[in-house]
């Protein structure tokens, strides 16, 4: 059985459980170094970046979390775990896990649209998947190996790179697996690639 992971110091960890279970997988809160040796797949959820990035360091997280995606289990961050995996957070010197080979931007919608919900065109995934952004970053620029998978007002709001998902809204707060499927689906080939090695 697939086991994916959430990691789970701060932030919407349930929401992401019950999606893990509708895709057939299995759901583990993890909080330690030690929850890594039990999944196959992980999930950095939204919160608050800067909080998660403290308790990272709290458990002592940061190095085995790298070692995870070196190699190659995927990994799907949303919101905040979309800011922890990026390269580079805009107006900062310090990043967190910093893996991905993105930009990311902090708080870029503005006051008014703190919150919204829109229809989303996602490459391989669905033309009307229900974003949810919430105090949302959105990805600035990208390097050469990354795919876009979804850009929303000409800003990027979701892409890939090998392993690494990650998206600016909340697909764990709808009712649509669309996209949890696709980061599922990605687990399941890599445990497939694994065996075959
Ligand atoms: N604004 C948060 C941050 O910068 C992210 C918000 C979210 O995860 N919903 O970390």
């Amino acid at each position: 059985m697939t086991t994916i992971g959430v990691l789970a110091l701060q932030g919407a960890v349930r929401e992401h459980a019950r999606a893990i279970e509708k895709c057939g997988a299995k759901a583990l809160e993890v909080k330690s170094a030690d929850d890594l040796q039990k999944i196959d797949g992980l999930i950095l959820p939204g919160g608050e970046s800067t909080t998660m990035r403290r308790l990272i360091d709290t458990y002592d997280m940061m190095k085995p979390l790298k070692r995870f995606i070196s190699v190659d289990k995927p990994v799907f961050g949303t919101c905040a775990g979309l800011i922890l995996l990026a390269r580079k957070i805009e107006g900062s010197d310090d990043n967190h896990i910093g893996m991905m080979d993105i930009v990311v931007q902090r708080n870029s919608y503005g006051r008014q649209v703190n919150s919204f919900e829109t229809s989303l065109e996602i490459k391989d995934v669905a033309d009307d998947f229900p974003g949810v952004f919430i105090r949302a970053p959105h990805i600035v620029s990208v390097e050469e190996d990354v795919e876009i998978l979804c850009e929303h007002d000409g800003r990027i709001v979701m892409a890939r790179q090998g392993c690494m998902l990650g998206c600016a809204f909340h697909p764990e707060l709808t009712d649509d697996s669309r996209v949890m499927a696709y980061f599922a689906k990605m687990v399941r080939a890599s445990i497939l690639a694994r065996i075959k090695r």
